[in-house]
């Protein structure tokens, strides 16, 4: 199918890009188009005009801050799979970022922005950003802002983004001592995302390297947004990291989850969703740990 004729319009900066989608009615942004393009094909949207950001060099590139690293919007997938930058200080980024479907076409075009401000449950951003507990920096007709991530989701393809409004860039703290992380997804076989993805987040405390000091731990594809699994943090704080407190956490994942939450499509069951979170959490873990 083709899509409906539509117009098109480039910003070279990030008050330009703000400044069309206020003055053209019934315009959207396009960054790497990997999720935009196809809805437009498919005719699920049909927007007047297409905003094209991919131009915008202030949205490019990954770079340290006095906290931790930034993340411009329109960095692509690969690029964040080979940073060495991100491997050292926040691993499971690129790690749940390799896991993404659709091969290197996609991962050469596609963006962190789009990725989130889509917001798909199956999509594999939101629970490593949800687990580094990232935050959001967005730019609009009233300014800027910093939301945390915790925020910035609130339903399946919903975000907090009002009209004329984009994200400009993903932060990440820095946690000076140890810092694993690992990513273990079940695909969806037909569209590749996840059934289930479970992202680990593991920061060590200084005077005892292998003593968990937090454990963030959290899940996409699992509920209508990426969601925390409490439970299984709590089993590993304070612990230190070996077969048994991954035991613990894979056992403990259900205890604090509101099962009546849990996704029930044509993808899978909430019945199979719930019965991979277990196994899928020792699976993350063990990955963090490299085994
Ligand atoms: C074959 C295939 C397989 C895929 N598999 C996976 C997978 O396994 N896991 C996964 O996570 N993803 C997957 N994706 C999605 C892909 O990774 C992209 O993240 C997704 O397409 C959106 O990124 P984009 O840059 O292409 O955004 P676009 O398609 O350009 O835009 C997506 C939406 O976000 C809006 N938007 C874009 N940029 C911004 C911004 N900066 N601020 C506000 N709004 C913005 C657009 O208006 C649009 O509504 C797959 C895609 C394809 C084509």
């Amino acid at each position: 199918m083709h899509a409906e004729p539509f117009e098109y319009a480039q910003a070279d900066t990030v008050s330009d890009a703000i400044r069309l989608l206020g003055e053209i009615e019934d315009s959207r942004l396009l960054a790497g188009g990997q999720a935009l393009i196809p809805l437009l094909k498919q005719r699920k949207v049909a927007p007047a005009t297409l905003v094209d950001i991919s131009g915008i060099d202030e949205l490019h590139g990954i770079e340290h801050t006095d906290t931790g690293v930034q993340i411009g919007a329109l960095t692509t997938h690969r690029e964040i799979t080979n940073s060495d930058m991100l491997a050292d200080s926040v691993p499971v980024l690129p790690a749940a970022i390799s896991k993404i479907s659709g091969g290197i076409q996609v991962h050469n075009v596609a963006t962190i922005g789009g990725n989130i401000a889509r917001a798909h449950p199956a999509y594999d951003y939101a629970g490593a950003l949800l687990a580094a507990e990232a935050r959001i920096h967005i730019a609009g007709p009233d300014g800027k802002q910093i939301v945390p991530i915790t925020e910035f989701f609130c339903g399946a393809c919903e975000t907090c983004l009002e009209e004329s409004q984009l994200v400009t860039a993903v932060e990440i703290d820095n946690w000076n001592n140890k810092r694993y992380g690992g990513y273990a997804k079940k695909k969806e076989p037909a569209s590749g995302g996840s059934v289930i993805g479970i992202a680990t987040d593991l920061l060590f405390e200084a005077e005892d390297n292998n003593r968990v000091s937090a454990a963030r731990v959290a899940a996409n594809g699992f509920q209508e947004h990426a969601v925390r699994i409490t439970a299984a943090e709590e089993a590993l704080t304070g612990r230190l990291i070996n077969s048994e407190a991954i035991e613990l956490a894979a056992d403990a994942a259900g205890g604090e989850i509101d099962t009546n939450a849990i996704l029930d499509n044509k993808k899978a069951s909430a019945d199979y969703r719930e019965a991979l979170l277990g196994p899928y959490v020792r699976r993350s873990l063990n990955k963090a740990i490299g085994k």
